[in-house]
């Protein structure tokens, strides 16, 4: 295995079919005119039979692939959250090793999406975080502020006084669930984790997904691989997987597991969105309504559906 650190996939290759064939690196050296300078380097080209693309929320050669193989016809637009993270060391007799509080809501307006968590971890630390969508349409709205107002919660606060924050972050999120999730697979690769939007967006539970669909990923291409197969295409021996619908193709690589999770979670957002347009309507007992709803649905018209299926 080699890893490239530093070095961004810039560009998707394609064979003269239209495959995917790889991704180039960009360009080093280059100064802010677009001129080469002496320390300048050419990008190198990455050819694989099969090319998985993770590049997390709102990858820009994910959009550029979705775009190219119209792998969002026929599904809703994706929406997206930013989420902001603190590591906290806190005093001992604050830590309660394993506690999870996930709140909605507040400081936010009933009109806003979003929520909280605070883990307690090892170590006498604990992660705080809060999301707000990023549909607002409040133009004042700073989410980096609501999340400071967030933390001085009285069920908060305590836990944080006296302590001391040793790390930070923020990153967006994929927030439209089920509904969003594109076709999944193209001639040559596929998107898995955040660059297709596995995140459960109520739970705030990604890391799962992604590593769940990359191991699905890398056992569809391996059984590909060892029937002779590439880039989704047939060969004398092994006929190209039949996965031509959106809905099988979406199915077929999901994992069961990563499909029922989400599909559990398909709708405190959306709803969310639809309530908030309500004036006289709180959208938080309602957004709350919904997740507790939505915790008993299951589409199981694809649970049990793999990405195997799509390689048998
Ligand atoms: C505040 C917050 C809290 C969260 N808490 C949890 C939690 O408790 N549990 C949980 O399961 N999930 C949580 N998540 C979600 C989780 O972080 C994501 O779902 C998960 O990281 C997705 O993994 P990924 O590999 O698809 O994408 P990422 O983890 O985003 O990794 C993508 C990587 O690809 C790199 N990259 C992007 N473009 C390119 C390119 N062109 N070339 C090369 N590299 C590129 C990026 O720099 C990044 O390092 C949280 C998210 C946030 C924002």
């Amino acid at each position: 295995m080699e890893i490239f650190a530093g070095f961004a996939g810039a560009e998707v290759l394609y064979d003269a079919k239209g495959a995917v064939r790889g991704v180039a690196t960009g360009d080093m050296g280059v100064n802010r005119k677009g001129e080469k300078t002496d320390a300048f380097q050419p990008g190198v080209e990455l050819l694989a039979k099969y090319t998985f693309f993770a590049e997390g929320c709102r990858g820009h050669l994910g959009k550029q692939l979705e775009a190219r193989f119209k792998l969002r016809e026929g599904v809703d637009p994706q929406v997206f959250g930013i989420g902001l993270k603190e590591l906290w060391e806190v005093r001992p007799e604050q830590h309660r090793p394993g506690l999870v509080v996930h709140t909605a809501g507040w400081p936010l307006d009933s009109g806003t999406y979003g929520g909280s968590f605070l883990y307690h971890l090892d170590n006498h630390q604990a992660a705080v975080g809060f999301v707000v969508g990023l549909g607002y349409t409040n133009p004042y709205l700073a989410p980096h502020e609501e999340f400071q107002r967030y933390k001085t919660h009285p069920a908060i606060r305590g836990f944080l006084e006296g302590g001391k924050r040793v790390a930070y972050g923020a990153r967006a999120i994929t927030a439209g669930g089920l509904q969003s999730l594109p076709k999944l697979v193209f001639p040559g690769g596929c998107l898995i984790g955040d660059d297709a939007g596995f995140l459960n967006a109520s739970r705030i539970k990604g890391s799962h997904g992604a590593i769940k669909s990359g191991m699905m990923a890398a056992e569809a291409a391996h059984a590909a691989l060892a029937s002779g197969r590439s880039a989704w295409r047939s060969s004398p021996a092994s006929p190209a997987p039949k996965c031509s619908t959106t809905r099988k193709a979406r199915c077929a690589a999901s994992p069961p597991a990563t499909w029922a999770s989400t599909a559990r979670a398909r709708r405190p957002r959306p709803t969310s969105r639809e309530w908030s347009c309500s004036p006289n309507t709180p959208s938080l007992p309602k957004a709350a309504a919904a997740i507790w709803a939505s915790s008993w649905s299951t589409d199981s018209g694809c649970a049990t559906e793999s990405i195997r299926s799509c390689t048998a």
